[in-house]
C-alpha cells in the first residue's frame, strides 16, 4: 500500500495541463494564461489630468499664493473623451476634467480646490510643479512591454489590465469537466423523505462543490445503484463527457462494491488501490484512456479529504496552475492525539486553526469518525500526522494544510 506522498506523486505524474482555448475576458476569471501578452500601445495612451482643475503652464503660477493669486484667462473647457484644439499660451489656462487629455502648451494641472473664480477667468492660489497632477503617457505600461506572462493566474486585476491594453479575448488553459458518480442503493436525493435504511446523497453535493471551488466544472451524473450493470453504464456515459472522473463509494471490498472491477473490465489501468491514511484508506486511482479516474470512498469525510489532498491538486495541474498545494503551517495541537507505534498511516484531523500569542493553535473539531460531516463543517485546516510520526502530546507540534487559504506552492 502506498504512502500519502507516493499516492500524490503517482497521480500528479499522470496528469498534465489541458489544451488552450480562447475565452472572453468575463469568462476567464481564475484561469491560467497560456500566452505572453504584450502591450501594443502606451498605457495610459496620452498624458492626461489626474484631477479636476485647470491645465496651466507651471511657470505662470510659480508666485501664486492665497494672498496674491495669479489670474489666468480660461480659453476652453476640456472634458474627458474629446480633445480641444486650443493651445495653452502664457497667461492662459484650460478648464480640465480628470482623465482628459492635457492640452498642448500645458505642463501641469492646478486642482480646482486651489483656485477661485468662474467663467472666463481663474485665480490660482498655489503654485504647481511642472508635471504636477499629470499622468504621463505610458507611465503604467510602455508600448512593446510584456504585461503578463504565460502561466499568470487571471485575477480581477489581470483581467482589468488585459482590457486596458486592448485584449477582449485571451488564450487560457481549458478547465476540466469532472464527472462525479455517486453510488449506493441507500442513497436518495436531498429533498426526499427517508425510507427504511435510506440516507440522503450528501456527497454528490459536497464533491460537486469541491469541483466548482477548484475552478473546474462538475458534470452531473444521476446517482448509481449498486449493480454491475448500473455502475458500468454510468461510468461509460460519464467517461464520454468528461476530462476526469470522480467515483464515490463502492470502492472497498464489500459484495456490492463494483467500481473497481467494472472500471478494470472496461480497460482502465489501475495505478493504486489503498493508501496508508485515515480517513480514506480504500482510495483508488486509475488512468482510463488518458483520463484520470479517482475512486473515492463513500464516507462523507473520507471523500472530501481525499478530494482536497489528491483530486484538487490534480485538477489544478490540468488547469495549468504552477501552485498545486495549500499553505503548510506548523501549529500547536491543543489536545493530544493518540497513535500506536505500529500505526504507519497518515492521519488527517479536522481542526480549527486560530492565531494566538504563541502562534497558531489547532483544536480538533470534535469526533473524528469518517462519517461525521460536522467535523468538516467547523474545520478550516487539516492537521497531518505522518505515518512515520508518533503520538502528539497535548501542546505538541503538528503540520497543518490550510484548506481555506489559496495554494501558495
Ligand atoms: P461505501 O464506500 O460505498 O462503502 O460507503 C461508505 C459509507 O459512506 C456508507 O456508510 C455509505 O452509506 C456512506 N455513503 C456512501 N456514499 C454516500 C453519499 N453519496 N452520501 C452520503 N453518504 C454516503
Ligand atoms: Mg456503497
Amino acid at each position: 500500500m502506498l504512502t500519502v506522498a507516493e499516492a500524490l506523486a503517482a497521480i500528479l505524474e499522470r496528469v498534465g495541463p489541458l489544451e488552450l482555448e480562447e475565452r472572453a475576458l468575463d469568462d476567464a476569471l481564475g484561469r491560467v494564461l497560456g500566452e505572453d501578452v504584450t502591450a501594443k500601445e502606451d498605457l495610459p495612451p496620452f498624458a492626461n489630468s489626474a484631477m479636476d482643475g485647470f491645465a496651466v503652464r507651471a511657470a505662470d503660477v510659480v508666485a501664486a499664493s492665497a494672498e496674491a493669486p495669479v489670474r489666468l484667462e480660461v480659453l476652453a473647457d476640456q472634458p474627458a473623451g474629446s480633445v480641444t484644439a486650443v493651445e495653452v499660451r502664457p497667461g492662459t489656462a484650460v478648464r480640465i476634467m480628470t482623465g482628459a487629455r492635457l492640452p498642448v502648451g500645458a505642463d501641469a494641472v492646478v486642482p480646482v480646490e486651489h483656485t477661485s473664480g468662474s467663467g472666463s477667468t481663474v485665480q490660482v492660489q498655489r503654485p504647481v510643479k511642472p508635471g504636477g497632477n499629470v499622468r504621463r503617457a505610458g507611465e503604467d505600461v510602455h508600448a512593446g512591454e510584456a504585461v503578463l506572462r504565460s502561466g499568470s493566474v487571471l485575477r480581477p486585476a489581470e483581467l482589468g489590465l488585459l482590457a486596458a491594453v486592448g485584449r477582449s479575448q485571451v488564450r487560457v488553459h481549458r478547465a476540466p469537466v469532472v464527472a462525479v458518480v455517486t453510488t449506493g442503493d441507500e442513497l436518495v436525493p436531498a429533498g426526499q423523505a427517508l425510507g427504511p435504511g435510506q440516507i440522503r446523497d450528501a456527497n454528490i453535493h459536497s464533491l460537486g462543490a469541491q469541483v466548482w471551488a477548484a475552478g473546474a466544472t462538475p458534470l452531473p451524473v444521476p446517482r448509481v445503484r449498486d449493480t454491475r450493470e448500473a455502475v458500468q453504464s454510468a461510468l461509460v456515459q460519464a467517461w464520454g463527457g468528461c476530462d476526469a472522473l470522480v467515483t464515490n463509494g463502492g470502492v472497498s471490498v464489500g459484495e456490492w462494491d463494483h467500481v473497481k472491477a467494472v472500471l478494470e473490465e472496461l480497460g482502465a489501468e489501475p495505478v493504486f488501490w489503498g493508501v496508508k491514511q485515515k480517513p480514506g484508506r480504500p482510495m483508488a486511482f486509475w488512468v482510463w484512456d488518458g483520463k484520470p479516474v479517482f475512486g473515492l470512498p463513500g464516507n462523507p469525510v473520507s471523500c472530501m479529504v481525499c478530494f482536497e489532498e489528491y483530486v484538487r491538486p490534480a485538477l489544478r495541474r490540468m488547469m495549468g496552475f504552477g501552485w498545486l498545494h495549500r499553505p503548510v503551517r506548523r501549529a500547536v495541537l491543543a489536545e493530544g492525539f493518540r497513535k500506536d507505534a505500529a500505526d504507519d498511516r497518515t492521519h488527517f484531523l479536522r481542526v480549527v486553526a486560530a492565531e494566538s500569542e504563541g502562534g497558531l493553535v489547532a483544536t480538533t473539531t470534535g469526533p473524528q469518525g469518517s462519517g461525521i460531516l460536522t467535523s468538516m463543517v467547523r474545520a478550516n485546516a487539516l492537521a497531518v500526522v505522518g505515518g512515520d510520526e508518533g503520538a502528539v502530546p497535548a501542546g505538541g507540534q503538528v503540520t497543518l494544510h490550510m484548506t481555506d487559504l489559496p495554494e501558495d506552492h
